[in-house]
């Protein structure tokens, strides 16, 4: 079995196979291998649609082995430690792999333990989520199920991946509830640890009006922290305007989880992670070049990144190009030129054939790809979201072709 490579590349999702398509063109494929123990790659914004029953599930995956450019060595093992004094990757079965370049895309880890309850709770008594394949199509048949009462959808302190998504699905579901003619028998909360719906301010003011439209009701600085599935009661932890937090139990018929999000322990382990500050225990790259701070022959992207961005496939689309170029200008002794903006874009589905496309860079700064209001809900971006992406996706960013 080869345990050397040049360019070794932890986790095979979006990240993971969007670098090795770019890097399999410009570097002898043997040289390069690719560690996740995974069976499936997921195209997870699917998730979305799939909750509410727009699209079957089936769509969002594929076998990993498929999706390993030809000639990448895949070694399918899960990491279980990262020694980058030594350029050393520990695997679980004991195997050590040994690298020259480094790319770590190992995605983020679902802190379910941190709301207890929850995770036992899936697929029961209406508790339900689409953060997990498992759990996608149990979440459609509770949204369509739904005989009215109150429906709660929680969204966690952020970083977390796609931060739309919490909302997505309940206008979507607050469709389903209408069609169904079970809407005015229900009250939708919208559930935030946060303290506005968004946090770009022009998206935000447009998703407050959504919500004032479709009668959802905000709750901020609400955070999940228990669930009671047996006797439906969720428990939030409550932050007043001085600071003061208090408990309260809310009964739910229908509860829509979001659990809290970490880094994979992996990397919080390692000496690979941002040793403090608002980003600690993520990845440590520079927000611009991708390298890690203090190990120059180690590169991130996606999820696992330490950068103050916000956590989706569209940013990983802008991050893959920048880290190839730059590492191979690392290998090269050239400076690195290529620069991450920070873009990131979250297709905002506000009902079926509605979305309202969210671009946005570092601090904030909107960067639309179109000419035109990006705050508006508008029919193309929702054919954008459900005709174009998929197929952009397979067919063009994981072969390394945008
Ligand atoms: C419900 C939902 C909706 C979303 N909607 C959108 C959207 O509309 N637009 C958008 O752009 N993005 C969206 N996203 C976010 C997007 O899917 C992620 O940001 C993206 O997939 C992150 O890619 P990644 O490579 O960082 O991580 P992942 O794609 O999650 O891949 C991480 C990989 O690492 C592997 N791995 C983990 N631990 C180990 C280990 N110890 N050893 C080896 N391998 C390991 C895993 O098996 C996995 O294959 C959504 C996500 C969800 C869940």
């Amino acid at each position: 079995m080869q345990t050397h490579y040049k360019v070794l590349i932890l986790g095979g999702g979006t990240g993971g196979i969007a670098v090795a398509a770019r890097l399999s063109r410009k570097l002898a494929p043997q040289s390069l291998g690719i560690v996740d123990p995974a069976q499936t790659h997921f195209y997870q914004p699917l998730w979305t649609l799939s909750g509410a029953g727009v699209i079957s599930k089936d769509h969002s995956a594929r076998p990993l082995s498929k999706m390993i450019p030809s000639g990448v060595h895949w070694v399918q093992e899960s990491v279980s430690s990262i020694r980058p004094l030594e350029k050393r990757v520990i695997l679980k079965n004991q195997t050590v792999l040994t690298y020259d370049y480094l790319i770590v895309a190992l995605g983020l880890r679902l802190a379910w333990e941190k709301v207890p309850g929850a995770q036992e709770a899936l697929g029961k008594n209406g508790v339900c989520t689409i953060y997990d394949y498992d759990q996608v199509d149990k979440t459609s048949d509770f949204l369509h199920q739904f005989k009215g009462g109150t429906a709660i959808f929680t969204m966690p302190p952020v970083p977390i991946k796609c931060a739309g998504a919490p909302q997505k699905i309940m206008y979507l579901a607050d469709e389903i509830f209408r069609k169904n003619r079970v809407r005015d028998k229900s009250q939708i909360y919208f559930a935030t640890a946060g303290q506005a719906i968004f946090g770009i301010p022009t998206f935000a003011q447009a998703l407050n009006q959504v919500a004032k439209r479709k009668d959802i009701q905000l709750w901020f600085q609400h955070q999940l922290v228990r669930v009671d599935a047996e006797n439906q009661q969720a428990t939030f932890a409550i932050t007043d305007p001085q600071g003061n937090i208090s408990e309260k139990n809310i009964r739910f018929d229908l509860l829509h989880v979001v659990p809290p999000m970490t880094a994979p322990q992996v990397i919080s382990q390692s000496e690979l992670a941002e040793p403090g500050g608002s980003q600690k225990d993520w990845l440590a790259v520079d927000q611009f070049t991708l390298q890690h701070k203090r190990f120059p022959e180690v590169f991130g992207l996606g999820d696992v990144t330490g950068i103050p961005n916000s956590k989706t496939g569209a940013a990983i689309r802008k991050q893959a190009p920048v880290v190839v170029s730059n590492l191979l200008a690392q290998m090269e002794g050239r400076p690195l030129s290529a620069r991450y903006d920070g873009y990131s874009s979250c297709p905002l589905v506000t009902q079926v054939g509605r979305v309202i496309l969210a671009e946005f860079g570092y601090d904030g700064k909107l960067l639309p790809s179109f000419p035109v209001n990006p705050a508006k809900e508008r029919w193309s971006m929702w054919i954008l979201k459900r005709y174009l992406l998929p197929p952009m996706y397979w067919w063009a960013m994981m072969k390394g072709r945008a």
